[in-house]
């Protein structure tokens, strides 16, 4: 009997041990958890791209140079195609992350502005880069995400090959889709190597963009502010 009764004591014990362990590792799991796997959270599958042939890119990269008049057997450019063909992929390969929404519990209603995240891409004209900052905000509807994401976002389309002008209309447009938000808006400013060492010879100069959309264009006062928040005139 004694030992029956320890037996139901273990038992109760082991059975309380297990649920505060199965909580204890829900709750771990709830943090190492990807944000998308959280239970309030929501994954935005992001556009995907074909894979760069890196042997094709290397051998491409030698026939540009003989076709150059460049010698590649020549110790100093031996190795060239391959750090090439390597920069661009790497240049044109944007890194993975998980795009995930929250529901706006606390009903946050301002502007959300992230400023001056550095970006660089490629000019699709002359694979020369571009490179500045973009200023990206939204008005909160239903759903709001990381503020990371924001230049997540912009990284995303800007390893590509680009021209400015698309790059702040896929960053606004992707998040509009995904965010459904209230308004937004994004600025980008940026040097083109393509200007600046060449043609126009334009060094320093800057090109400014911006694609506003919902109540950041059409309400004077959110525009005037999001302009505000991100360092411009209004
Ligand atoms: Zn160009």
């Amino acid at each position: 009997m004694k030992a029956e009764e320890g037996a139901i004591v273990s038992l109760a014990e082991i059975s309380e041990i297990v649920e505060l362990a199965d909580v204890a590792e829900m709750a771990t799991l709830t943090t190492a958890l990807p944000e998308a796997d959280r239970p309030s959270g929501r994954r935005h599958p992001l556009p995907r791209r074909q894979e760069p042939d890196r042997e094709r890119a290397v051998a491409a990269v030698a026939e540009l140079l003989h076709a150059l008049g460049r010698d590649t057997t020549d110790v100093n450019l031996r190795e060239t195609p391959r750090r090439v063909a390597d920069a661009f992929i790497e240049m044109l390969t944007p890194r993975e992350f998980a795009m995930t929404t929250f529901p706006n519990d606390e009903g946050y209603d301002e502007l959300v502005v992230v400023r001056d995240i550095p970006f660089h891409s490629l000019c699709e004209h002359h694979l020369l880069p571009f490179q500045g900052v973009a200023h990206v905000g939204y008005l909160p509807g239903e759903r709001i995400l990381g503020l990371s994401k924001l230049a997540r976002t912009v990284e995303h389309f800007a390893r590509n090959l680009q021209v400015q002008e698309r790059l702040t209309r896929q960053t606004a447009d992707w998040l509009q889709t995904q965010l459904a938000p209230r308004g937004v808006g994004v600025v980008i400013e940026a040097e083109h190597l393509c200007m600046s060492l060449r043609g126009a010879k334009s060094s320093g100069s800057r090109t400014r963009t911006m694609t506003l959309l919902g109540a950041v264009k059409e309400d004077r006062r959110t525009r005037e502010e999001f302009f505000t928040l991100c360092g411009l005139p209004a």
